[in-house]
């Protein structure tokens, strides 16, 4: 964990030292001959992905078209390996970060990254690993590369991720595979492709997978949850399913909206990893401390409701794994207090599962956490637990911050009796939203499962947190 976290840390300081060096690197840079293209558009990239010797490794081989009207263009790497380069003058900058300058002469300028599986590690808190290679296939760490321009047009330098799916580029596997902007698959695989609410959902199956969950009704599942939560849907989702040796759980890139969940995810059980995984790539709020458990709390609390939306599991179970462990006298606004890092995981939803249906109590039923939820990703910096107190108080129509304080400043949980454990259907209907079709699945819930599965989120949830609220905002800003 540690070790995803602190890469993703690392990804802001060489983006703040570039713009340092590039008061230096301009003046050195005459225009150059007539303009083609826009300002805004970036030099196209061929990508060409193979396996190494060693199935650990990836290596990546990418060739720029030299940008015609650009005075000056660098590629900066944060995290892969840089094992080659054509075309290119490897730089440092001021704080000693590498980036590659092109030499303004190259037409097809290249460079060859190597990431590997090894690259983060899911360190000692959690068996198991995040990426993996096998004989049949390598999940690895797709490399957190920005190219960076100055048009002839401005001065302004721009700013673009060449993975990410806007960016004009071109991949092509030697065995076959899919490049996504956080999570590189090699491998053959089978892919199910949905299009619903303006979304394009796709999961790629490792060929040797057996997923619990049929993709289709992964699928019906992530459309589902897509449609039931208010605010915007993200343009595509990309959903990787996985078997062993990949730890059991999932992972999720909110900046990418990727995720992977285990072949052994399923739809029926309270942790409901599929959307679980996909309510993270719904998080855009940045949350300050007193907030962190928010993250965790609204991915676990909205996957079970899902789970009982649609019927695929008891109320009563719900009930049972939120309050399965009590964390003493842990507080959700203190993470000091957090004897563990499940805090979130449990108390989080049980305590905004209550909260739901305060606000549906005090609005009749009109308005509810799904509300609250859309307000914060609309929200200008970190959502702060004041911020919190005003959003739910705008929400319900009436101030909630005695009952807030009650259950998120202190370490008093909600009882199950509150949170409606003896009212089947009374605070989680669907507001005449339709149901899905299909089959009824058994409940399977697995407490001591869970605690491993929930854990997945957490990771890249806390990690990305950071990214997004400065560097990533501003750097999607140019896209
Ligand atoms: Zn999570």
């Amino acid at each position: 964990m540690a070790d995803v976290g602190s890469q993703s840390a690392r990804v802001t300081a060489p983006l703040l030292a570039l713009l340092l060096v590039t008061a230096a690197v301009a003046p050195l840079a005459a225009p150059v001959a007539a303009q083609s293209g826009t300002a805004g558009s970036p030099p196209s990239v061929d990508v060409t992905v193979e396996r190494g010797d060693d199935p650990a490794t990836v290596r990546l081989r990418l060739t720029f078209d030299a940008p015609s009207n650009a005075r000056a263009f660098w590629v900066l790497d944060h995290g892969g390996t840089v094992a080659a380069s054509e075309g290119f003058v490897a730089g440092e900058t001021k704080d000693g970060d590498s980036g590659y300058r092109w030499d303004r002469e190259t037409e097809s300028p290249s460079l060859t990254v190597v990431t590997s599986v090894d690259e983060t590690s899911g360190g000692d808190t959690f068996e198991g690993k995040e990426f993996a290679a096998t004989e049949a296939w390598t999940l690895a760490p797709t490399p957190t590369l920005t190219v960076a321009w100055l048009p002839s047009s401005d001065g302004e330098w721009r700013y673009r991720q060449p993975f990410a799916e806007s960016y004009p580029h071109q991949a092509s596997f030697a065995e076959d595979g899919v490049l996504g902007q956080s999570f590189l698959y090699v491998g053959q695989y089978e892919e199910y492709t949905r299009r619903a609410n303006g979304s394009r959902f796709r999961v790629v199956v490792a060929s040797n997978a057996t997923p619990t969950t049929p993709p289709e009704t992964a699928l019906d599942a992530l459309v589902a949850a897509d449609r039931n939560l208010s605010g915007e849907s993200p343009d595509s989702v990309l959903a990787f399913v996985l078997p062993d040796p990949i730890r059991r759980g999932g992972f999720s890139s909110a900046r990418t909206d990727e995720f992977w969940v285990h072949e052994d995810a399923a739809l029926s059980t309270p942790s409901n990893l599929w959307v679980h995984e996909y309510l993270h790539t719904r998080q855009s709020f940045s949350l300050g401390t007193r907030m962190r458990w928010f993250r965790e709390a609204s991915a676990g609390y909205f996957a079970a409701r899902s789970s009982l939306r649609h019927d695929r599991i008891e109320r009563a179970t719900v009930a049972r794994a939120f309050t399965g462990k009590t964390f003493g006298n842990a507080t959700l606004s203190k993470p000091a207090t957090w004897s563990s890092p499940e805090v979130p995981y449990y108390r989080g939803p049980l305590v905004l599962w209550a909260l739901d249906r305060e606000i549906r109590d005090a609005t009749g039923g009109e308005r509810d956490l799904g509300d609250v939820f859309d307000r914060m990703n609309a929200h200008e910096g970190n959502v702060t637990y004041a911020d919190f107190q005003h959003v739910v108080a705008d929400v319900a129509g009436q101030s909630m911050d005695g009952w807030l304080d009650r259950y998120v400043t202190t370490s008093e949980r909600p009882d199950v009796g509150q949170v409606g454990v003896d009212e089947p259907g009374g605070d989680l209907d669907d507001r005449d939203r339709p149901e899905l079709p299909g089959p009824r699945e058994y409940v399977v819930s697995s407490l001591k499962l869970w605690g491993a599965l929930a854990l997945a989120g957490l990771v890249v949830g806390v990690a990305l947190g950071g990214y997004v609220s400065g560097i990533g905002r501003w750097l999607r800003g140019e896209d």
